[in-house]
């Protein structure tokens, strides 16, 4: 097999426009000096940019390339369905060291192009270049929308009701779990799988919207206590946490049931959960129960939104609970 030097920059775009459908005629994907699209007629075009830095967002060793293909995708179609959007489009840049495996880019690619193909979503240019430091990979996608279905994390109510999609800290276990030394082929794939291949809620979110019964939506990235922070800052409100009512997964509880004490940072701050958190008026809460249905992903009130400025968490002992960290910040 060649290697990365023989194959060169070019040699490495034809491999990745290879392996990606590209944009149908009139528009213009890899090849030349921009790409050429067109959004639908009375849709926003919704673009979101995010950066995987090789020992800051991903370790090699954690898991096969193709699942960190997959995720690098994965992230970003997160942030299309906070909006309500339909992913579109997307460009990939990636900065290689020299002498990286050919054999790990390709695992890389065959995972995102079944993202991509999952996802409807098409690869219409990047840009490549040499690493002096590790493996860095930046998704942007673009998605689109009618401007009066997309929901912001702007626009809750006091009163609202705060929805969470799935299951809250698999991924944060995950990590742990992984840190420690533990790898897939175990009783742990659930939680690793949480971590290492995220399934983002495109469809879901696409429903909400449609439906038009959410206030305000966000992606749980950075954890619940963080994410619903910026809605209430957003909003200019606060909101009130259960933690009793947090959808926990039976791997979750099970491998809480071990420990002195439920681990509820990993589900309120631990974050990379990329589930969907909404508030939505109560008069809603039976026709979100129906969407939850349809789209095959329980959802669940986890509080409510108030007027007080701040989000509060009360401890199934009905004791106010003291995060340590409110979510993951970088610096
Ligand atoms: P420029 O010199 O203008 O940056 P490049 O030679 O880098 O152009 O890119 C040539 C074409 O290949 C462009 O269409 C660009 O979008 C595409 N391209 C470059 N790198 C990637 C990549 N990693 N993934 C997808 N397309 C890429
Ligand atoms: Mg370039």
């Amino acid at each position: 097999m060649k290697g990365l030097a023989e194959l060169g920059e070019f040699g490495l775009i034809d491999q990745i426009r290879a392996r990606f459908p590209q944009p149908a005629a009139p528009e213009l994907g890899i090849g030349d000096d921009a790409a050429l699209l067109s959004s639908s007629a009375g849709c926003q075009v919704v673009v979101s940019t995010d950066l995987l830095a090789e020992g800051v967002h991903f370790d090699l060793g954690f898991g096969p390339a193709r699942l960190l293909g997959r995720k690098s995708l994965a992230v970003n179609l997160s942030d299309i369905a906070s909006m309500g959007a339909i992913p579109r489009w997307f460009f990939l840049s990636l900065a290689i060291p020299a002498g990286f495996p050919l054999a790990t880019i390709e695992g890389f690619l065959d995972g995102l192009a079944e993202q991509a193909a999952t996802h409807g979503c098409v690869l219409a240019g990047g840009d490549t270049c040499s690493s002096k430091g590790g493996l860095t990979v930046s998704v942007t996608i673009m998605g689109e929308q009618q401007p009066d279905l997309i929901l912001k994390r702007s626009g809750a109510q006091p009163g609202d009701e705060v929805w969470v999609s799935g299951t809250l800290g698999d991924s944060a276990l995950g990590l742990k779990l992984l840190m420690e030394g533990v790898r897939l082929g175990g009783a742990h794939d659930p939680l690793l799988l949480r971590q290492l291949d995220p399934a983002p809620r495109c469809d879901l979110g696409q429903r909400l919207a449609e439906a038009g019964l959410a206030h305000a939506m966000i992606d749980i990235s950075d954890g619940l206590l963080a994410d619903l922070g910026h809605i209430c800052e957003q909003s200019g409100c606060g909101a009130e946490v259960t933690l009793s009512q947090l959808p926990l997964s039976t791997p979750f509880k099970a491998y809480a049931a071990g420990q002195p004490g439920v681990p509820w940072h990993l589900a309120i701050s631990g974050g990379e959960d990329y589930e969907l958190c909404f508030t939505a008026p109560r008069c809603n809460h039976a026709a979100i129960q129906k969407i939850s249905k349809t789209a095959g992903i329980p959802l669940t009130v986890v509080g409510k939104v108030t007027d007080s400025g701040q989000v509060k968490t009360t401890l199934p002992d009905g004791t106010i609970f003291k995060p340590s960290a409110s979510g993951y910040t970088h610096f």
